[in-house]
């Protein structure tokens, strides 16, 4: 069965309580949760006057394809009350398809590694957490490298704080 990597991101209302409940919408559609890194407090990217942000990154065993895992991860980020769109603005929740198996696809619909996965540390450092030796399939290199191609990292903590 494929094995997806998935990033999380939430920076609106109950964060910690947005992303447990993305894992058990996943979980009840199907996906089977194989692991999730833990959680990261990091500083928004992009659009920078907004609210920190949690991220987190999952492994799922899934069935669906790209393109209907992308609508079930629209589906829920939908039902959980994400309106806005604009790209990298506020949002209850951000569900990004970061790897799918060793999959490329490069559309603007989907882009399969997830485009902002080799130059950013909000992504890499959970991803890190549970997926160090895996490959990135267009480079060939591992996400420990990748992360470690980033220099010194800034801006991310272990949440809650006072953890790791
Ligand atoms: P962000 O780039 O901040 O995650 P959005 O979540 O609003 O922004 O996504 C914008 C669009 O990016 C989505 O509508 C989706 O079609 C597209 N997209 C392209 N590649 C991916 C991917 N790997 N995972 C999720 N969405 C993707
Ligand atoms: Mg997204």
């Amino acid at each position: 069965m494929p094995i997806v990597y998935l990033g999380v991101g939430t920076n609106l209302g109950d964060r910690a309580g947005a992303v447990a409940e993305a894992y058990a919408r996943l979980a009840a559609a199907g996906q089977r949760l194989l692991v999730a890194s833990p959680l990261y407090e990091t500083e928004p990217w992009g659009l920078l006057d907004q609210p920190r942000f949690l991220n987190a990154a999952c492994a799922i065993e899934t069935l669906r394809p790209p393109h209907a895992l992308l609508a079930l991860l629209k589906h829920i980020e939908r039902d959980m009350g994400r309106r806005t769109t604009v790209r990298n603005g506020p949002r209850v929740i951000d569900l990004d398809i970061l790897l799918y198996d060793a999959i490329e696809i490069n559309t603007e619909r989907l882009s399969i590694p997830h485009r902002g996965l080799l130059d950013r540390a909000t992504v890499l450092v959970p991803l890190a957490a549970i997926a160090p030796h895996v490959r990135h399939p267009l480079t060939g290199r591992t996400i420990t490298a990748h992360l470690r191609a980033l220099g010194p990292i800034t801006g991310i903590a272990p949440y809650p704080p006072g953890l790791g």
